[in-house]
């Protein structure tokens, strides 16, 4: 059997750590079965899909590396649609309804004020053909319902297991609105039958969409796809995700330096029994995802946790994992090795580069001390080994140790209080320049 997957944003804004981490999911298990996964714009809503966020929706996706086997976009598919309606109707299971807005609340007001569950009573099923030529008249247009079978539908969910749902506590529900165009569960299902989805992976949020879904893909005569229904993504404390930890767009995480494949790395594992670990490239996610992994209980996204593999991510990675990089261009090996244990983003490499090159201001120094520790440097060209025999001397010199001894040249060195190993940087920086910053010599 060919398997096939789809991801299915809807392009009314950027994608954030909650959708990404789906779109992952589907990737990797298309990946796992060796099937494709179509990239579905859920574009119908008019009024707020944009280009311009169906095209940062792609950028986002290649930025994680994700890749798509077809791009869909339910704004070209009307004609499909309405075959679909044509067909419902003909079965007599979409059927015209003529009820207002205010009458429908109307309606459930008063079934909450009996204590009864506020389900549609199908009362459009018994008009009567004056009653539809009045409502006509009046100009009114129908939107239109699915007829439901009042059963309990089940399915193997590939997370949450054997899932029943009764539709008898229902509402038929409004497939097309009354100006004609088709909410979002007709479209859904058609596109799932055309472009022939062998599995859908979405949000736990969907799971009673799911018992419908079934229901219309019967209906219109076509296989019922396996489902897997992912648990929502909770804040650190265990709440709603807030706008700070979760909805943060993924451009705005990259923007402040994250990698792509520490999104993945978390993504992947975050709400599985698995431990969350550094993964540098999506191959070796392939390797041991299983979507069988993924728990019922909600996960917790934690920002901090992915500035933390992020920072650890940067550390592991080799230089010839990051050559390529812009924010590499004019360094090499030796440098890199150096600088990555520090760095927890990779823009942060720049500045070493600055401080290897340039001298830092000579501000706040004790050109004194400087000036002793000078004449201790030893003899010719500087290596790994250079600052401990350095430094052992400038503590005989001067008597200082400590933080007192390897602070003032550190500052001195590179105008900062933390960074690499100061052993090696000594070559780094390299004699001349060693020099010139504890003499007070030329700005470089
Ligand atoms: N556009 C829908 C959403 O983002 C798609 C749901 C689905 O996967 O069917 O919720």
């Amino acid at each position: 059997m060919t398997v096939k997957f789809r991801f299915a944003p809807s392009p009314t804004g950027y994608l954030h750590v909650g959708n990404a981490r789906l779109a992952l999911i589907n990737w990797l298990s298309a990946a796992k079965l060796g099937g494709g996964m179509v990239l579905r714009l859920d574009d119908t809503d008019e009024e707020r899909s944009t280009e311009e966020y169906a095209e940062a929706i792609q950028e986002d996706l290649t930025w994680l590396g994700l890749t798509w086997s077809e791009l869909k976009k339910q704004s070209d598919r009307t004609a499909a649609y309405e075959a679909a309606t044509e067909t419902l109707k003909q079965a007599g299971l979409l059927y015209a309804c003529y009820e207002t807005g205010e009458e429908l609340d109307y309606k459930r007001k008063r079934q909450l004020a009996r204590k009864l569950p506020p389900v549609y009573d199908r009362a459009a099923l018994s008009l009567s053909a004056e009653e539809i030529a009045a409502f006509e008249a009046e100009g009114r247009k129908p939107h239109w319902r699915f007829k439901l079978d009042q059963v309990v539908v089940s399915w193997e969910d590939q997370v949450r297991g054997a899932v029943d749902v009764d539709c008898g506590s229902m509402s038929d529900p409004v497939l097309i609105r009354s100006d004609g165009r088709p909410l979002y569960h007709l479209p859904s299902v058609v596109d799932d039958i055309d472009f022939s989805i062998s599995h859908v992976i979405r949000g736990e949020d969907h799971v009673s969409n799911t018992a419908l879904h079934i229901q219309i893909f019967k209906a219109l005569g076509a296989a019922v796809p396996e489902f897997a229904h992912i648990p929502l993504l909770m804040g650190p404390d265990g709440g709603p995700l807030s706008k700070r930890e979760g909805s943060q767009s993924l451009r705005e995480m990259r923007e402040t330096g994250i990698e792509a494949m520490a999104v993945n790395s978390l993504l992947a594992r975050l709400g599985t029994s698995d431990n969350v670990e550094v993964r540098h490239n999506l191959d070796q996610i392939i390797e041991g995802y299983d979507i069988h992994r993924f728990s019922r209980a909600a996960a917790k996204f934690d920002p901090a946790e992915l500035s933390n593999l992020n920072a650890k991510l940067l550390h592991d990675l080799s230089w010839d994992e990051v050559k390529d990089r812009p924010e590499l261009s004019g360094g090499d090996e030796n440098i890199w090795n150096v600088i990555r244990p520090n760095l927890t983003k990779l823009a942060d490499v720049e500045e070493w580069f600055s401080i290897l090159k340039k001298n830092p201001p000579k501000t706040g120094l004790d050109f004194s001390f400087l000036k002793k520790a000078a004449d201790c440097l030893p003899d010719g060209e500087l290596t790994a080994e250079s600052w401990k025999i350095w430094t052992t001397a400038v503590k005989e010199e001067t008597g200082a140790k400590g933080k007192e001894l390897f602070m003032p040249l550190r500052l001195a060195l590179t105008g900062k209080s933390h960074g690499p190993e100061m052993n090696n940087l000594l070559p780094l920086i390299g004699r001349e320049k060693v020099l010139e910053r504890l003499t007070g010599g030329d700005e470089g």
